[in-house]
């Protein structure tokens, strides 16, 4: 068994080696924690967490979080962890079509799995769920008290379902196992290291302002979104971690926009002459929340948490890392 780190915590980071997980693993490092990801890269990069694996307070562990030999194998070796959160899920709408039952598998069975080890460890279990878990909202902004509106069946189902799912085995694991969790509700985050061919909004409109290809714009670009810059989203999943509380807890900026409002600022700030091309909804886009903007007084007032960088700031961060790491140009 390796022995806990007198410099911090242990915490085991499933989900990793993608966007989100790995800014976490990059926080939790410069904090003083040890950190172990599980990763299957179905969705995530090496890439990502290549800048860690000199670092000896990380370890990558290769594997699927639903294969429940192998993570019990794997925990078996890895020791005892302080902290457990549960980052691994693809999230793009465009994997919803792809990869329906392996999320499906991830939210519930890896969930549990992940949950397991929590128990058995004493350990705190920090679930990133979404805003999804509020469907196609007829609520504005969401409180965590809005119960959604949601499809069990459209092509987002799996990833909704999956979600709520892992949601609700995380509050049966708390209330008859007395695991200590915390969900968090991730609404839409963009920033460095997103996956550029993931089919989500920031990342097509910034390729495609980059390449001068033509911005494609579904419906008639009226939805609304929220967009939360990275460094926010991951001092809210800290601050989640160091709590006490259950949740959930959106986590997301309320600034919202419509998304030929976000089209027309990609173009601007990347200095672009791509055209907006209005298109149709892709069929595995049925479904798509017309509105969605979080909430966030709960994280106010439980984490003391509020993000601090606006769209324009993080975007041109976004535009500026694809100029010089993905090797796009305008
Ligand atoms: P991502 O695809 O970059 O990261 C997810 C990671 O999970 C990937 O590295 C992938 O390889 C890994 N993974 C998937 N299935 C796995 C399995 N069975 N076993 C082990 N690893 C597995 O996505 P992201 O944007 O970084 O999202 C991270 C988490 O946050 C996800 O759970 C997602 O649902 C949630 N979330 C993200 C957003 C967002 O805007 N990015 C919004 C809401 C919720
Ligand atoms: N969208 C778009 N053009 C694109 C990709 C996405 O207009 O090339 C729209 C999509 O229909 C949705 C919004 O942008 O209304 C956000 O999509 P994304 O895939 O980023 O995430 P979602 O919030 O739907 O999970």
């Amino acid at each position: 068994m390796t022995p806990a780190v007198e410099t911090g915590r242990r915490v085991l980071v499933a989900g990793g080696a993608g966007f989100i997980g790995s800014h976490l693993c990059d926080a939790l490092l410069l904090r003083g924690d040890d950190v172990t990801v599980v990763d299957n890269l179905c969705t995530g990069r090496r890439a990502n967490i290549d800048h860690l694996v000199a670092n000896d307070r990380f370890r990558f562990v290769e594997l699927d979080v639903v294969d429940t030999e192998a993570v019990n194998e794997a925990h078996g070796r890895l020791g005892r962890f302080d902290v457990v959160c549960n980052l691994a899920s693809p999230a793009s709408p465009e994997a919803f079509a792809t990869l329906a039952l392996e999320i499906l598998a991830v939210g519930s069975i890896g969930t549990r799995n992940l949950l397991e080890i929590a128990e058995r460890d004493g350990a705190r279990f920090v679930m990133a769920s979404t805003s999804e878990v509020y469907g196609d909202p007829l609520v504005h902004p969401q409180p965590e008290s809005y119960l959604g509106n949601v499809s069990s069946i459209g092509p987002r189902s799996c990833y909704d379902e999956s979600k709520r799912f892992a949601e609700a085995i995380t509050m049966a694991m708390h209330r008859t196992r007395g695991v200590d969790v915390g969900i968090v509700r991730i609404f839409n985050t963009y920033g460095p290291r997103m996956d550029p061919g993931d089919g989500r909004v920031v990342t097509n409109f910034v390729g495609q302002a980059l390449a001068g290809e033509p911005i494609t714009l579904y419906g008639s670009g009226s939805r609304t979104r929220s967009f939360c810059f990275i460094s926010d989203q991951i001092a809210g999943l800290l601050a989640m971690i160091d709590a006490h509380i259950v949740g959930p807890v959106n986590i997301g900026n309320p600034h919202e926009v419509t998304m030929r409002e976000l089209a027309e600022t990609i173009v601007r700030l990347a200095g672009s002459s791509s055209e907006i091309i209005v298109s149709a909804l892709p069929p595995e886009r049925e479904g798509d929340p017309e509105r969605r903007c979080p909430d966030i007084a709960l994280a106010g007032a439980e984490l003391g948490w509020a993000p601090s960088v606006g769209l324009e700031e993080g975007l041109e961060f976004v535009i500026d890392h694809f100029r010089t790491h993905e090797g796009l140009q305008p």
